[in-house]
Order: structure tokens, then sequence, then C-alpha cells
């Protein structure tokens, strides 16, 4: 073994001692996390809400989506195309293709011009593009805007932690005690009294004070080239339409063909993570009058810009070179993986990497950071169960994925040491447990 591979296979045993230890940030963290996976498994049968499962719901649309997202991916320059067209021409966004992330990271700091500040909600793909590094290397101020990624700032968390609930594993107690360090107001440690004073305060100045909000897309129909976004609490709603310029990043995968395809991706995410969405925005073009005598004006009560930047990086190229990591383009970001991954379960943010936990953000910082980075995330704890494979809504086979990332790994000799053993044991005697 390499003394890289030594070094970083060093580092993930210190992080699985340190998950034994009570109150590390890494237990925490998993307590709560196997929680929540526990009752995911419960909400594949919350028949009180809907009449069929979220299962079934998944599974009666499965086959359309798999053949939906086969399809983008055979034609991704047609449907790339044809939605910036429409953008264009039918919904009156500013619209970017950037060719790399550097490209993406210099348009944001045009558009941004000298606004100083920025809200946010839900951004992966900003980060996938660099363009939190860029915004935090300018000085520029990042409001998160929702609740959970609210706490994390708050609490100064950097800890990987799961995308749709990125505050669920501090404490009510945590929370008050920060709040009253900061704000100097005392605020009951229970779950209301949080929100509500959230509520009375945080959300008087979105409404106020948003010139510049950033957000990603759940999907974008090349149909009509409208940006479809899904959230439950009601901050996206307000930071895209109280601001003067709404800012898209999106990866172009993003794309799907159709109106329908789109709110079904939605629906979709909706139904796996959060029975309890509350609202699904298509937004189509900027806010605009004709009531002037049939003169339009943009810029009513909503965002008076829409800005679209697709970023490209490494999709088109892993389409055209037939990348092992191609299916990420297959992928809806329901996070269905996580919650069934075994390695996921068993080492909550442990497996995982600076772009969020789990299988899939492992494959995302080895497209950009390479091999050694992946197995820093952790990527020999995956058991190979396949449970992620398994239940992708959209066909992405992440344990092949993962699979191919091991024998990268093994070949540049990163392997850990007992599966050194075994394959040592395998060469010399045919049977690894000799
Ligand atoms: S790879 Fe994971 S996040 Fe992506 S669509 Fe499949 S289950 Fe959902
Ligand atoms: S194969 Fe690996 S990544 Fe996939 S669910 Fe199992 S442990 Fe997780």
């Amino acid at each position: 073994m390499s003394e890289k591979g030594e070094e970083l296979y060093n580092k993930i045993k210190d992080k699985l001692v340190e998950l034994q230890s009570e109150n590390s940030a890494y237990a925490q963290f998993n307590e709560i996390w196997k929680m929540a996976c526990a009752i995911k498994y419960k909400s594949y049968d919350l028949r009180y809400l809907y009449e069929d499962t979220s299962r079934e719901f998944v599974d009666e649309y499965r086959e359309h989506l798999i053949k939906m997202k086969k399809d983008f991916v055979e034609n991704i320059d047609e449907y790339v195309d044809k939605c910036i067209k429409r953008m264009e021409s039918t919904n009156h966004f500013r619209v970017y293709l950037a060719k790399t992330n550097q490209e993406a990271q210099r348009i944001f700091m045009e558009e941004l011009g000298d606004n100083k500040v920025i809200y946010k909600s839900k951004s992966l793909e900003a980060k996938d593009a660099g363009i939190m590094d860029t915004l935090k290397k300018n000085n520029i101020t990042i409001k998160e805007t929702d609740l959970g990624d609210v706490f994390c700032q708050l609490l100064e968390y950097d800890y990987p932690s799961f995308t749709l609930g990125p505050g669920i594993q501090f404490t009510p107690e945590e929370i008050v005690a920060k709040i009253k360090e900061k704000y100097g107001v005392e605020v009951e440690p229970e779950a209301e009294a949080i929100v509500n004073y959230f509520r009375n305060t945080y959300r008087k100045e979105l409404l106020k004070d948003v010139k510049v909000s950033l957000t990603s897309a759940n999907a974008i129909s090349a149909q009509d080239g409208s940006i479809v976004l899904v959230e439950n609490e009601g901050n996206i709603s307000i930071i895209t339409r109280a601001t003067e310029k709404h800012i898209v990043v999106a990866g172009i995968q993003r794309i799907v063909p159709s109106v329908f395809d789109a709110l079904l991706c939605a629906k979709i995410q909706e139904r796996i993570i959060n029975v309890d969405g509350a609202y699904i925005s298509f937004i189509s073009s900027p806010s605009n009058t004709s009531d002037v005598q049939g003169h339009r004006v943009f810029g009513m009560y909503g965002a008076k810009e829409v800005v679209i930047i697709l970023v490209d990086d490494w999709r088109m190229k892993a389409v055209k070179e037939n990348l092992f990591y191609k299916d990420m383009l297959k992928c809806i970001g329901c996070k269905s993986c996580d919650l069934v991954c075994t390695a996921s379960r068993a080492f909550g943010n442990i497996y995982a990497s600076k772009y969020g936990i789990g299988a899939i953000n492992i494959v995302r910082d080895y497209i950009h950071n390479g091999i050694e980075a992946a197995v820093a995330d952790g990527l020999f704890l995956c058991t190979g169960c396949e449970n992620c494979t398994n239940w992708c809504p959209t066909g992405v086979d992440l344990a092949e994925m993962i699979r191919e990332l091991k024998r990268i790994a093994v070949d540049k000799d990163l392997c850990p040491p007992p599966l050194k053993e075994y394959k040592e044991k395998i060469l010399k005697d045919k049977n690894p447990f000799k």
C-alpha cells in the first residue's frame, strides 16, 4: 500500500473512532440520520396521506423516467440547444451555457455586479461549480434561507450534511443557545418557538432586502424552458419573487424533454423525501405586466430579471467519451440512494464528501478532485449491497460507479490493508479466508 493510501486509510479510521464517542459531531449526526432513514422506510407506507405508498408512486412512473433520462443522455446536444432557444426567445430569460466551472464562476460574478449580499437556497450545483468558493473569496455575504442551512450557518457547522435536511442534527437547546449568544434573544428550546422566531424576524428581512437571489432548479423543461423548483418552507417562493434578480445555476442534466417530465421529476423528489412538500413553482418568465395599454413591462411585483447559468463542465464530455460516470446525468437528485444506503446508515456523514453525504457525492468529488479525494470520503466503506441502484427511480447504476472507483483506487495502490491481504491470499492460495 502506498504512503498516500496509508494516510487516507488512517484518516477514515480516526473518523470511525470519533463516531464511537458519544458527543462527537459524527455520532450526533449519525443518531438522527438513522432515525431519518427509518422514517423514510415507514413513509413508503403512508397510506393515510395518499392512496398509494411512495414506492408504488415511484414504480408507476419508473419505466417512463428511465426511458426519458436515457433519451435525454442520447440526445443531450439537441435538448440543451432547444431549451436555451426556448428560454431566450419565449421566456425572456438571460441564458448562459458555461463550458467550464471557471466560466460559470466568471459569469456569476459579472451578473452579481456591485452587489455584496446574496440570498440563496439549496444550490448544490453552484457549490459543484465552485461558485460558493468564489463568492467567499470575493467577500460576498452569503445568506442561507432554508432553515436547516440557516442553522448550519449560525452554528458554523462545516461537516457534510444531508442536503435536504442540513440542520437535523442540532438539538433545540443548541439552537436557542446560539440565538441568545448571537442576537441576545431568549427563545424557548422548542421547534415551534424556534420557527416562530425566524418567521417573525428573518422573513421580514427577506421580503424587504433581497436584491439578488440564487437557486438551482429541480428540473428544466426543454419543451417550454420553464424552471421547476420544489420546496416546503416558502423561502424559495419569497427569494425568487421579492428579488430584483433571480440567478439560477443548474447543470445541463437538469433539463428534461417536456413540461410533464419536469413536473414528474418534481413530484418524485417531493414524494420520496418530503411527504408534505408545500410548493412547486414553474418559473417561465420574469415578473411582468401588460396592464398599461398592453405595453409589456418587466418587473412588477416579482423578479425583474431571471438569469440562467447552465453548466456543462464534465457533462457533455462524459457522454461523448462514454465515461463510466455518465450515468450521473440521469440523476434527478431525489436522494433515495442516500436513505437506503448501508454505508450511509452505518457511518452517517463519514461516508460523504464536501458536496454532501452518500455515494452520489463521492462520485461528484471524484469527478472534480480525483481518486484520492474519493478514497478520503470513505469509498471503501461501501458494502456493495446495491440498494442504491435498486431503489433509484431513474436507473442510475450508482453501485457500479462506486465499484469502478474502487477498481481505480486499487490500481493506484490506495486500497485499505485488509482488502490488500484478501487480494494477496486470493493470488497465493486461491482462497481469501486461508
Ligand atoms: S442516483 Fe440517487 S439521487 Fe440520483 S436519481 Fe438515483 S436515487 Fe435519486
Ligand atoms: S452499494 Fe455501496 S453505495 Fe450503494 S447502497 Fe450499498 S453501500 Fe451504499
